[in-house]
């Protein structure tokens, strides 16, 4: 749509072109999110996609995403056998309700940075134990990406930082893997995914999310027992559970923990089948 606000658009070629992002503006990435609805308090756009971040990265340590990597990059580069959690990539970009045409301008770090709690990608990060590089006005620091989020559409950034990149350690891009999606209707949106990480040691991590406010981590040493998790699960805070025209957070919350269990049960090699979504 067009934002009639706007009065300047300026195409950022190095990072002194970032300084100065105040009250009125704002960083535009793909622009899906931004030119979907009215931007009423905005008047300037800084479109960081013409810095020439290479997409992705990769090392021995592990992965690097640039924020401007796009969806579609992300789903689909052939990442190296020995990374199987990479697949989550393509499950999580595929968990959002958006056309192709959205898959190729939408990009990781404005999925990150919008903090929906039906941003799959985000989750994907989280559950993959990612770290984000931010950009703050006063200095560069990793943080944690599950740390990132603080509640629907909040994070962390103040007015003026950005985004740069995204880091996957390798070790944790050899976890197995297992991912599940529910939503109210066949291509609605998520009512709730959950992701299971695996690694070599045995312990597993679940992260929730849609169903929650923002993305919930929870660590097992091992796998749970069904009672474990379930006593876990009943230690959610009841109001992170999240309310919205997609469901309802009782609906969530019990299904959440039926797609805990298929997880769990998947990562325990029970039921190696893959995914239902
Ligand atoms: C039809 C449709 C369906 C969608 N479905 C989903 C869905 O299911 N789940 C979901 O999560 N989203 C969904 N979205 C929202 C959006 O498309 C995605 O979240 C997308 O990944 C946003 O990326 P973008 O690059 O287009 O962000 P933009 O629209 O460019 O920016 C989004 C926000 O993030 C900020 N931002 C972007 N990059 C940075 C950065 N590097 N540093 C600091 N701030 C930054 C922008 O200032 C803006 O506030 C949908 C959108 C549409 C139009």
């Amino acid at each position: 749509m067009d934002l009639d606000t706007i009065r300047d658009v300026v195409m950022a070629r190095g990072r002194e072109d970032l300084t100065g992002l105040g009250a009125g503006s704002a960083v535009l990435a793909g622009g899906t999110w931004l030119y979907s609805e009215p931007q009423d308090r905005l008047d300037r756009l800084v479109d960081i996609t013409g810095l020439g971040w290479t997409p992705l990265t990769s090392d021995d340590d592990g992965l690097e995403i640039a924020a401007t990597c796009t969806l579609a990059e992300l789903a689909d580069t052939a990442y190296p056998a020995h990374w199987p959690a990479t697949r989550l990539f393509g499950q999580a970009c595929g968990a959002l309700v958006a056309s192709h045409k959205i898959r190729r301008m939408a990009t990781v770090g404005g999925n990150v940075c919008l903090a929906l709690p039906a941003g799959a990608v985000l989750a994907a990060l989280t559950a993959l134990g990612g770290s984000a590089l931010v950009w703050w006005s006063g200095g560069d620091e990793w943080i944690p990406v599950s740390r990132f989020v603080i509640g629907p559409g909040q994070t962390l950034l103040d007015q003026g930082d950005v985004l740069r990149a995204l880091r996957i350690p390798a070790a944790n891009l050899r976890s197995r893997t297992a991912f599940r999606k529910l939503a109210l209707t066949p291509k609605g949106r998520s009512g709730s995914v959950v992701m299971g990480r695996r690694d070599r040691s045995g312990a597993l991590t679940l992260t929730l999310s849609a169903a929650t406010t923002r993305p919930v981590v929870l660590e097992f040493p091992d796998l749970p027992t069904s009672g474990e998790l379930s006593a876990t699960l009943a230690d959610i805070q009841p109001d992170l559970w999240y309310d919205d025209p997609h469901g309802a957070p009782d609906w969530r919350c019990h299904i959440t923990s039926v797609l805990a269990a298929e997880v769990t049960a998947e990562l325990s090699g029970a039921n190696p089948s893959g995914d239902r979504s």
